[in-house]
C-alpha cells in the first residue's frame, strides 16, 4: 500500500496556483480577515453593531479559512491510499464517474462557481476508492479558482495518483458572476475539458467519454 501525499507537489507544479505563502496560522488569518470584513461592511454603510450583523465578519472569515477556501491549505490534501492491482487493467476499458458535485469560487469576482465534474480513465495497475476522487475534486475546488485551472489541477493530480496518462476530466459549471451581475444570465453553463493519453488520441474512446 502506498500513499499519495508525496505526489501532490508534483501534480501541483504542472498547473500552479498563484500562491503567495505567508506564515500566518489559521487563527491569525481569521482574526485579520474578520477585521477587514468589518471594515467592508462599515464602508458599505451597514451598522455592524446590529445584533444580526455583529458576528458576520468573523463568520465570513471562519468560512473562508476553514471551509470554502480550505483547499489553499496543503495540509488538508486528502489522505489517499491506493493499491497495486494488475487485474484492474486487464479489461482495458474506461471507468467513468459522472456528476461529481463541486462548489468553487470565481477568483475574478469572488462569487460561487458551482457545477459537476465527469472523470474517466483507463486503469493502470492501480485502484483507489471512488470516494477519493470526489475528495480530490472537492479539495481543488475549495480555492478561489479559474474553471480551466481547476480542470487541469484535478486531471494532473489524478494522472499521478492513478499512474495513468489515459485521463479525461470535464467540468460543467454555473458562474454566479455571469448569473447575478453583468449580463445576468442564469442559464449559461461553462464547459471545460482536459484529455490526455489514449482518451485524447483514440476517436472511439473520445466518443465514449463525450457520450
Ligand atoms: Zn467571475
Amino acid at each position: 500500500m502506498l500513499t499519495s501525499k508525496h505526489l501532490f507537489q508534483e501534480a501541483l507544479s504542472k498547473f500552479p496556483h498563484p500562491f503567495k505563502k505567508n506564515n500566518l496560522t489559521n487563527a491569525e488569518k481569521i482574526t485579520q480577515i474578520s477585521s477587514h470584513m468589518a471594515s467592508i461592511l462599515d464602508i458599505l454603510g451597514l451598522d455592524i453593531t446590529n445584533d444580526s450583523l455583529k458576528k458576520t465578519p468573523e463568520r465570513v472569515a471562519k468560512m473562508y479559512v476553514e471551509e470554502i477556501f480550505a483547499g489553499l491549505d496543503e495540509s488538508k490534501f486528502p489522505e489517499i491510499s491506493f493499491f497495486e492491482d494488475p487485474a484492474s487493467n486487464e479489461k482495458d476499458r474506461l471507468i467513468t464517474l459522472k456528476n461529481i458535485r463541486f462548489f468553487s469560487f470565481c477568483e475574478h469576482h469572488f462569487v460561487p462557481m458551482i457545477g459537476t465534474a465527469t472523470i474517466a480513465y483507463i486503469p493502470n495497475n492501480r485502484l483507489i476508492g471512488f470516494s477519493k476522487i470526489h475528495r480530490i475534486v472537492h479539495y481543488f475546488a475549495q480555492r478561489p479558482q479559474l474553471q480551466e485551472r481547476l480542470t487541469h489541477q484535478i486531471q494532473e493530480c489524478l494522472k499521478i495518483i492513478l499512474g495513468t496518462e489515459d485521463m479525461a476530466v470535464s467540468l460543467q459549471a454555473k458562474h454566479y458572476c455571469i448569473a447575478m451581475r453583468g449580463i445576468k444570465d442564469d442559464n449559461t453553463f461553462t464547459i471545460t475539458h482536459a484529455l490526455s493519453g489514449r482518451i485524447a488520441s483514440d476517436p472511439q474512446l473520445r466518443m465514449e467519454f463525450f457520450k
